[in-house]
């Protein structure tokens, strides 16, 4: 049976991450990945995704997100790839909306820049929105986006480099706390270590059934659509921005057209909705019928956003792992005398964190803690 001090479960955004981190930091690591590296099949696929620090869902990401900004630095000087792209962040909505309040909270506390537009400035600025008069609007100048897939190759590249084992088409059926050690099951074979470290997104109820009442799988529709006028909305021009509505939970968000030849298909402006959709198996997942969802996001572009649709080019569907209170898990697997490390739970916010995710399992996989400020992440607060 072939021995590993470590094994990543799962090699997507988090445990991309983790095989990096562990095997600079010189472990013997080995990951397990059930589809291709990427895939569009879990949380990952898509392009992008935003990443901001004035953090509504939570001041106590704050700290994290330096640390998460840093490593995605770090990861563009080592590879000379970049994966953060700086474009801005419009934020709008009733002023009472956690959307607004949290974030002008999060930038309070934290002394994140954070500019406030008024009317005017606004309609000078992003002309591309139709807003209430009474809408709060907020610019993140230092927030952007960064780019999933790559940076999950860049990481499995790098991890390769330092001598991990990536394994892709390797569907993990099992494992086993042996007390010594851990055993884990692929339908080919087994492998042995002192850690396990289970970074499986939506599928991590079926492989730790003891955090399936706190998790649900759900489906999230994303569409790509041709504008009205294609150069308001590029790259360079319109910034990424999240719009929240009077009566609607949940917010809107979005990207800048971003130019096909340097980030890949689909092609137009990225729109979707930030609120948990159909509760769905992971391994069940209706992916043909999107209808609905894609009216949803065809009359919000419509409504606050009208030189924007022209036409809709393309859905896509993905996964959110939604924890009971929509904050991520970061924790030993109870009972496992801290042999088994999970990370889950990411809820749809989660992918700018896998930078300093990544840290994390590493740290606590080989050192069993972390100085990271992950206490208010910890499982228990679920479990009581
Ligand atoms: C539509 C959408 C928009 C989003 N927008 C943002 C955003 O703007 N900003 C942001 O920060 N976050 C965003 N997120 C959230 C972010 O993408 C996720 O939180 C993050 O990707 C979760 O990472 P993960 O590693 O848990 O899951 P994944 O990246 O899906 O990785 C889990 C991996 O484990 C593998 N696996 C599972 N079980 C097994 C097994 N038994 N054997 C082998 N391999 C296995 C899977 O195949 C998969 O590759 C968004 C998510 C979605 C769906």
């Amino acid at each position: 049976m072939k021995k590993f001090d470590v094994i990543v479960l799962g090699v997507g955004s988090m445990g991309s991450a983790a095989c990096y981190y562990l095997s600079q930091a010189g472990a013997n690591v080995l990951g397990l990945e059930q589809f291709s590296i990427t895939h569009d099949q879990g949380s990952h696929a898509g392009q992008s995704r935003i990443i901001r620090k004035a953090y509504f869902e939570h001041p106590d990401y704050v700290p994290l997100l330096h640390r998460a900004y840093e490593n995605w630095q770090e990861l563009e000087a080592i590879t000379g790839h970049q994966v953060f792209f700086k474009t801005g962040l419009f934020y709008a909505g009733p002023r009472h909306h956690e959307l607004i309040d949290g974030t002008i909270r999060s930038a309070q506390l934290h002394a994140i820049g954070l500019e406030t537009l008024d009317a005017s400035k606004r309609n000078q600025n992003f002309p591309q929105f139709e807003l209430p008069d009474n809408a709060i609007t907020l610019l993140e100048p230092n927030a952007g986006f960064v780019t999933p897939e790559r940076a999950i190759l860049l990481f499995v590249e790098q991890a390769i480099r330092h001598g991990a084992t990536i394994k892709s088409h390797q569907h993990v059926t099992g494992w086993k706390n042996l007390g010594t050690h851990v055993e884990v099951t692929t339908a080919e074979e087994t492998y042995c270590c002192d850690k396990l470290v289970v970074t499986a997104g939506p599928w991590a109820s079926k492989i730790l059934p003891f955090v399936e009442k706190h998790l649900t799988v759900t489906r999230q529709v994303v569409a790509w659509f041709k504008p009205r006028q294609w150069e308001m909305f590029e790259f360079g021009r319109f910034p990424c921005w999240l719009v929240a509505e009077e009566g609607i939970p949940g917010a809107f968000y979005g990207f800048p057209i971003l130019p096909s030849a340097n980030f890949g298909p689909p092609i137009g402006l990225k729109v979707a909705y930030h609120y948990p959709g159909l509760i769905v198996d992971p391994d069940h997942v209706n992916r043909t019928d999107t209808s609905q969802e894609g009216n949803v996001l065809t009359n919000a572009v419509k409504r606050f956003m009208p030189q924007g649709f022209d036409q809709l080019l393309s859905v896509k569907t993905c996964l959110y792992t939604n924890s009971t209170d929509e904050h991520f898990v970061l924790d030993f697997l109870p009972n496992t005398d801290q042999k088994v490390v999970m990370a889950t739970g990411f809820s749809g916010h989660g992918f700018k964190f896998s930078s300093v995710v990544g840290e994390i399992l590493r740290d606590l996989a080989l050192k069993g803690t972390t100085t990271q400020p992950i206490g208010f992440l910890r499982l228990d607060r679920l479990v009581q």
